[in-house]
């Protein structure tokens, strides 16, 4: 098993940073595709920690659609420093996470907008896939993607949350899907039936530790080992087993990613 997206870089891991990858290596898990801040240089700083202490780690940089307001006076600035990040980091293999936030917009809209054009066309130079975050913005998601030909790219929308007819524009497109712990909430219900109907070899799984730990870890701090709870809920709700789920999302991480 692979958990397709955790911020194992964070500041939250410093402290047992150590006991957290073995946790993570005692419930199964060959690796983990780690998220790292363009714009956040104490964070590309601690990489290194991760990756010497769980070689089996990769990375994926980019900067935040939260995070995008630090370049509205030149949002190509962004996608400068995305690229210097990743030509710093070997283990890179993806852009990302990038997108819209419309929920928090906590960087104005149209700055969101151009940081996310930037670092897609920045993937396609770079022929790597993209790792997006999309909340309440739907519409313009798909526009951007589709005005900068994110199709020939591809990539993942990450902590999926949204609805069957979303998911299908999603495939449509040709992205993966990652589901969260949010699938295990008993309250997700549109979200059970999207893990229901995603085709086996388009799904992946994350944490995005340390946010939003699975039940019965609800509310505390997230780490990668818990991805195997997303996969059992997962095999629960598709009438098979959590190995199953496991080998498909394993396969199709490695085909995304190349770790
Ligand atoms: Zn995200
Ligand atoms: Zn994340």
């Amino acid at each position: 098993m692979f958990d397709s997206h955790c911020h194992l870089a964070g500041d939250e891991f410093t402290s047992d940073l150590g006991e957290v990858v073995g946790r993570a290596k005692e419930a199964g898990l060959s690796g983990a595709l780690v998220i790292l801040g363009a714009e956040d240089i104490a964070e590309l700083g601690r990489a290194a920690n991760v990756s010497g202490v769980w070689d089996q780690v990769r990375f994926s940089v980019g900067v935040h659609p939260h995070q995008a307001g630090q370049f509205a006076s030149d949002p190509t600035e962004a996608g400068r420093q995305a690229q210097a990040a990743i030509d710093a980091q070997p283990l890179s293999r993806a852009v990302g996470e990038i997108g819209l936030d419309y929920h928090y917009d906590l960087s104005p809209r149209d700055v969101q907008q151009q940081v996310f054009r930037e670092q897609i066309r920045l993937a396609g130079k770079l022929r790597l896939p993209i790792v997006i975050h999309t909340r309440e913005a739907e519409e313009d998601t798909f526009r951007l993607l589709d005005e900068e030909n994110a199709r020939d790219i591809g990539g993942v929308f990450h902590c999926f949350t949204g609805d069957r007819e979303m998911a299908k524009r999603c495939l449509d497109m040709g992205f993966y899907l990652s589901l969260a712990g949010i699938v295990t909430f008993p309250r997700a219900l549109a979200l059970k039936e999207v893990a229901k109907m995603v085709p086996l070899d388009r799904l992946l799984i994350e944490t995005d530790s340390p946010f939003l730990a699975p039940v019965p870890h609800r509310g505390k701090r997230n780490e990668p080992a818990y991805v195997a709870r997303v996969a059992e809920v997962i095999a629960d709700l598709r009438g098979t087993t959590a190995e199953g789920i496991a080998d498909a999302t394993h396969q199709n991480h490695v085909r995304l990613f190349n770790p």
